[in-house]
């Protein structure tokens, strides 16, 4: 893996720093309302819900298995989203 994606072990202080961030500069999203999606792999499509922190800060690798922030169901996004991305 190149430097493309940041490792999972990021700080979460840092982590933090880049939500408060996004949310500054790009006050007209809705950082907090789960993103419907569909990730496309072969016969094996996904759809679900994904959180908009995650992937605008890791990015979204399915095919190198980084799916972090996707959620199959819209309640799984609002809790990953509370849990792991509280507001300051
Ligand atoms: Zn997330």
């Amino acid at each position: 893996m190149g430097g493309r994606y940041l490792k999972e072990n990021m700080s979460k202080s840092k982590r933090m720093k880049y939500e408060q961030l996004l949310e500054q500069r790009f006050p007209e999203v809705k950082w907090r309302e789960p993103l419907p999606i569909i990730i496309t792999r072969g016969k094996n499509d996904l759809i679900g819900f994904a959180c908009r922190f995650c992937i605008a800060i890791e990015g979204f690798a399915p095919s190198k298995g980084n799916m972090k922030g996707f959620s199959a169901t819209e309640s799984d996004a609002r809790e990953h989203i509370s849990r792991e991305h509280i507001m300051i």
